[in-house]
């Protein structure tokens, strides 16, 4: 059984964003944190101070949200045994956040589904193709409904446990923005893995280009979109699977209703909107859900923009980012189904 997990969109967006200015006047600083690779790159007079206050709070909530570090508020959480755990206003407030977008998506997306990610093989490498005994076993611990926030004291069940990787990226880009708009910058450009966070617009006061990858051949792109002051988050089967000995791909995101590894026909779904956290909620979320319900939630939800690539390599994009998207091919541009 294999694991990928390439750097492509990262070297990507680095050729988009990063290298090739000619503004000297900038700060950059890669760092692994969250699982995954990061670049931050911070524009203006003011940038080193700013970049190192805003690596430092992507560090602050990795060490709050992480389900290896056993201090961690999520850890603690964890191991609670049902009772309640005293957790940072960061922590109560992403779990809270969660849990609004679970009841926005029907439950599409859940932090309560750790112990089939975990059983699935995902955060620890051991695959292993789980059976319909097992899977049913597992469920029983798992419903956002049974999370209670109430200020700063978390409460689940006995035997629940909750991880924050479908938000924690994006909550992070989002307050490494905020850190960076209070230090009066206006021009970075956050990739934490598949999120890109940007902060205002290129120092020439163009749109920041942001490459989405192609989920069928993930070292090309597919197209990019113009952003500013936006997030742009990809959930994809691309990054993180494995080949089951039975010859089938099982991704790393789970529908909670089911507890299999999402097998729905998409490849990918990219959301644009204000909010890093909100975006990569919705990734999640969107992905579950698949083509016909994330089309009809999008429509309802005018305030995010969606780029939707399905296995059979069909794009599917929202009306307002489709004129400034530049396709790799302009043959997928004529053929983009456009959500009105
Ligand atoms: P990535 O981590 O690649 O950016 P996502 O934001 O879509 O991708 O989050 C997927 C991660 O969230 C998984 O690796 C897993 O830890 C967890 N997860 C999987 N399925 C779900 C789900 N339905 N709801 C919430 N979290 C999930
Ligand atoms: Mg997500």
């Amino acid at each position: 059984m294999k694991r990928f997990l390439p750097m492509v969109g990262i070297i990507i967006l680095s050729l988009l964003c990063g290298c090739g200015n000619t503004d000297e006047n900038y700060s950059e600083k890669e760092l692994f944190a969250m699982d995954t690779y990061m670049k931050l790159t911070v524009y203006g007079d003011n940038s080193e101070a700013a970049l190192d206050l805003a690596s430092e709070k992507i560090s602050e909530l990795e060490k709050l949200f992480s389900i290896t570090i056993d201090s961690s508020d999520i850890s603690r959480i964890n191991c609670s045994g049902g009772g309640s755990a005293e957790v940072d206003n960061q922590t109560s407030e992403l779990i809270s956040r969660s849990k609004q977008f679970s009841e926005r998506t029907y439950g599409a997306v859940d932090i309560t589904v750790y112990p089939l990610v975990r059983e699935w093989g995902f955060t620890t490498g051991k695959y292993s193709v789980l059976g319909p005994e097992k899977i049913n076993g597992l469920l029983k611990f798992t419903g956002w409904e049974s999370i209670s926030v109430s200020g700063n004291t978390v409460t689940v069940p006995e035997g629940f446990e909750l991880e924050l990787g479908a938000a924690a990226k994006g909550y992070a880009g989002e307050k490494a923005a905020d850190i960076l708009r209070d230090m009066g910058i206006s021009s970075a450009i956050l990739s934490l893995g598949g999120n890109i966070q940007a902060v205002g617009e290129k120092p020439d006061g163009s749109p920041w280009r942001v490459a989405v990858t192609n989920p069928l051949s993930p070292s090309e792109i597919i197209c990019t979109v113009s952003v500013r002051d936006k997030a742009v988050v990809t959930s994809g089967n691309y990054q993180r699977f494995f080949i089951g000995e039975d010859g089938r791909k099982y991704c790393h995101i789970i529908d909670p209703k089911t507890g299999f590894p999402v097998d729905n026909g998409l490849a990918s779904v990219t959301v644009i909107g204000d909010s890093g956290t909100d975006c990569d909620l919705l990734s999640t979320a969107l992905f579950v859900m698949g083509e016909d319900e994330a089309v009809r939630f999008i429509k309802e939800n005018s305030d995010f923009d969606m780029i939707l690539i399905t296995e059979d390599g069909r794009v599917v994009i929202t009306e307002n980012i489709f004129s400034d998207t530049v396709f790799s091919d302009i043959e997928l541009k004529n053929k983009a189904e456009v959500i009105k």
